[in-house]
């Protein structure tokens, strides 16, 4: 509401008042009787005029016939604009004469009360009464008895505040006219500040615009009258939701002194449009070093901002088709697993950390039984199926423990930082059970596993991997689906690919 009257302009408000104190004033007059009775004045001026026309009359009577005694009642109607109708009636209650149509206008109520504009005075000739003669007046309008009834001095009142309410009005305003405050700064600095492409305005200690520059009105698509004397807050600034908590810059710099440079606020205009404006405020000093108000510039950056969010979700798109490439170029495309060149890489920097910080690692080979048998009986898309399936069994034990690698063809490999080789058996043998707890149409799989771990004469990866392949020849060489670990096996031992049955009915005769 405050807001509200704070838009109406100054010398509205004044010429508003002023009325409404001319009108108390009239009213307290009218209620000490200052005012004249005008209603009871013309209520004696009637009643005069009637005995006088009702004196004439008896005067007359035995001079005039009665053609005469009609003619002259019609000269004094038309002597009166007042009157609406006159009529002789006689005591029977006939009317002798009339003009105007007395007897519709003639109006008596049910207790015998005349109405207030009708008049009636007896007639007597000789000390006898032979008639009455009726005037019935123009009765007052329903508003003017209304006002009446509140005292002589609303009419007054009344007809004079609307006249007195314009000449205020337009006097003021032509006073006022200097006193803007955007006419108070020069010309010449006002067309200096309408120069500038950065909307501009200056605003006092409550907030509301004194002066705004040219481009802050087209900003805004307001003029002069609609901006000066707003309160800054009423226009649609937002901040973005980083610095949603940060006062807006008028008030950090109001409150502190400090200034506020490059604040990116949000503005939503009249037609909806949203705008990002890069926002400075300064605090204005008087001579005495005592802030009387802040001045405010708003550069319009929203093709800027946008261009920078469309580089943004560019630069995050191409992040993400970066990560999708790596994946792709990181990975086994057919089992998730890491391939061969990232899994070295890997292996290495985590080999030379535990070298260093003197860590235990270990490494496990894992390489399916008789795998190329499932590619004959069942197809090569079968083989493939299973290969997945192995990947995704040794992908879940990485995740607790470390990267697994498809090595190549049916071969995978599980790198395993931290732990020591007692924990990698264990993690081993889990991996080894659940390979041949997985289930195919018409066969099962199994697995033999090496495991390995760092040695202080361990010096590259392959070192590792070569002493987790020997365990592997070892679970081969033994009868498969089982885990080998190094230290268990003896240093003399040598891979003899020979000595291994490369089918199942092969290791079953040499059984
Ligand atoms: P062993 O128990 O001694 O390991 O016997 P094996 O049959 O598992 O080993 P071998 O090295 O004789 O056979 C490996 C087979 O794996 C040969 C090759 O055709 C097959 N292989 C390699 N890569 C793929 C692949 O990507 N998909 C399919 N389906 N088969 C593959
Ligand atoms: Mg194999
Ligand atoms: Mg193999």
């Amino acid at each position: 509401m405050k807001k509200l009257l704070l838009r109406i302009p100054v010398a509205l408000r004044i010429a508003y008042g002023l009325t409404c104190s001319m009108s108390c004033i009239f009213l307290a007059a009218s209620l000490m009787g200052l005012f004249p009775d005008m209603q009871a004045e013309q209520i004696r001026n009637r009643d005069r005029f009637c005995m006088l026309t009702a004196e004439s009359y008896v005067s007359l009577i035995n001079e005039l016939d009665s053609q005469q005694m009609q003619a002259h009642l019609e000269g004094i109607a038309r002597s009166n604009s007042d009157i609406l109708s006159i009529g002789i009636r006689k005591n029977d209650g006939h009317l002798m004469f009339q003009v105007h149509d007395h007897a519709k206008n003639w109006s008596i109520d049910q207790d015998g009360k005349l109405a207030e504009s009708n008049f009636s005075i007896p007639l007597d000739a000789g000390g006898k009464r032979w008639a009455t003669i009726e005037v019935a007046f123009v009765p007052q309008s329903d508003f003017v008895r209304y006002c009446n009834l509140l005292g002589p001095g609303i009419i007054p009142s009344l007809a004079i505040s609307f006249p007195c309410f314009i000449v205020f009005y337009f006097y003021l305003s032509s006073i006022f006219t200097p006193f803007k405050p955007s006419n108070s700064i020069p010309h010449r600095v006002r067309e200096a500040l309408d120069c500038l492409s950065e909307g501009l305005i200056i605003i006092d200690l409550k907030q509301r615009i004194m002066l705004a520059n040219q481009a802050f009105k087209e900003l805004t698509s307001k003029d002069d009258d609609e901006i000066l004397g707003l309160v800054i807050e009423e226009f649609q600034f937002s901040a973005n939701s980083e610095q949603a908590d940060e006062s807006f810059p008028w008030i950090h710099t109001q409150d502190t002194g400090e200034s506020v440079s490059g604040r990116l606020l949000s503005y939503q205009s009249s037609d909806e449009k949203e705008y990002t404006f890069s926002v400075s405020a300064n605090v204005i000093k008087d001579d005495n070093g005592i802030v009387q108000g802040v001045i405010v510039s708003f550069e319009n950056v929203t093709e800027l901002e946008n261009k920078k969010q469309q580089f943004s979700s560019m630069v995050n798109e191409l992040e993400d088709t970066n990560k999708e490439l790596e994946y792709l170029a990181t990975r086994d495309s057919l089992t998730g697993c890491l391939n061969r060149r990232s899994y070295f890489e890997k292996f290495e920097k985590l080999l030379k950390e535990a070298q260093q910080e003197n860590l235990a690692i270990s490494v496990m080979m894992v390489d399916i039984d008789f795998f190329k048998s499932i590619n004959d009986n069942y197809g090569h898309s079968m083989g493939d199926i299973v290969l997945e399936k192995v990947g995704a069994t040794l992908q879940e034990a990485a995740l607790i423990s470390g990267l697994a690698c498809r090595y190549g063809g049916e071969e995978f490999a599980l790198l395993m930082p931290d732990a020591s080789i007692d924990e990698a058996v264990q993690v081993a043998e889990k991996i080894r059970q659940a390979i041949e707890d997985l289930t195919f149409p018409d066969f099962s799989i199994t697995t033999s596993i090496g495991v390995s771990q760092r040695t202080p004469e361990t010096k590259s990866p392959e070192d590792l991997l070569d002493q987790a392949d020997k365990c592997l020849y070892v679970a081969k060489r033994n009868g498969r689906n089982q885990v080998v670990r190094f230290d268990e096996v003896p240093d003399e031992t040598v891979i003899d690919e020979s000595k291994i049955c490369r089918t199942k009915e092969e290791e079953e005769s040499r059984k």
